[in-house]
């Protein structure tokens, strides 16, 4: 689980995250959603440990990870500033993120990262190198070596945004059987409204460094808590 506490974050004294509190059970899969420089970006990369936080806490599994660096957090982390390395193979993608998360014996890494190619259909293009895959191979890389490491929460932040609409739909499915089949709790930022109702247990609608609502998204729908959440909600329906 993930617990995060009155969490703040200021950049050079402007107020972004202005005092943000959420529990992600066991399993599940959540999206932060809202309109552009809400935050969202900010909450996932301070709970990747790549932001330092104001004031509040964030643990994981119990534990306060609030002052740790991100390869002590045991996160896998799918963001669009993440790209693969174009000059590594594709199995060298993975291995890399392992390296970097912790120091299992080479054996062993080997095979979390062939396993994770696996779950991510990409096990027979190991040996291939980034530029030589499609937009959506190389998405499933980034997965790969983002689950590759057995997280505790797997962080994505708009991962899917790069794709056009076909392959984007097809990207959903996937990752929602991907994320049935690992029940990893998952943490997943989106502008986009109709992924985040198909994709999530629970919707976090955030505005301006705070969260309006949190629920599952029929409510959120049929219910809408503050003028902001039926202005949200309504304006793309
Ligand atoms: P988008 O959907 O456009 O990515 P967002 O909801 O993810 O938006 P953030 O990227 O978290 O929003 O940004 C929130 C606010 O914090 C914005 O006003 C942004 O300009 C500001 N901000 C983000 N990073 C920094 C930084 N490193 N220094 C100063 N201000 C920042």
């Amino acid at each position: 689980t993930l617990t995060i506490a009155s969490l703040k974050k200021d950049f050079k004294g402007t107020p972004v995250l202005k005092g943000i509190s959420l529990d992600a059970a066991s399993g599940e899969f959540l999206s932060l959603l809202g309109p552009s420089g809400c935050g969202k970006t900010t909450l996932l990369r301070c709970i990747a440990g790549l932001e330092t936080t104001s004031a509040g806490s964030i643990h994981i599994a119990g534990q306060d990870v609030t002052d740790l660096p991100p390869e002590k957090r045991h996160l896998g982390m799918m963001f669009q500033s993440y790209a693969l390395f174009p000059h590594l193979s594709v199995r060298e993608n993975v291995r890399f993120g392992l390296r970097m998360a912790g120091d299992q014996p080479k054996s062993r890494q080997k095979e979390l990262a062939q396993a994770a190619l696996e779950r991510v259909q990409m096990g027979h293009l190991g040996d291939r190198m980034p530029p030589q895959l499609s937009g959506g191979q190389q998405q499933r890389v980034a997965l790969a070596r983002a689950i590759a490491v057995e997280p505790r929460v797997l962080l994505l932040d708009e991962p899917l945004s790069n794709l056009d609409a076909r392959l984007r739909e097809d990207m959903q499915i996937e990752l929602k059987e991907l994320h049935r089949s690992l029940g990893l709790t998952t943490v997943f930022v989106t502008h986009d409204q109709e992924e985040a109702m198909s994709l999530s247990d629970r919707v976090v609608l955030m505005n301006g460094g705070v969260i309006e609502q949190i629920g599952a998204p029929e409510e959120i729908y049929a219910a809408p808590r503050t003028a902001f959440a039926a202005d949200f909600i309504g304006a793309a329906n």
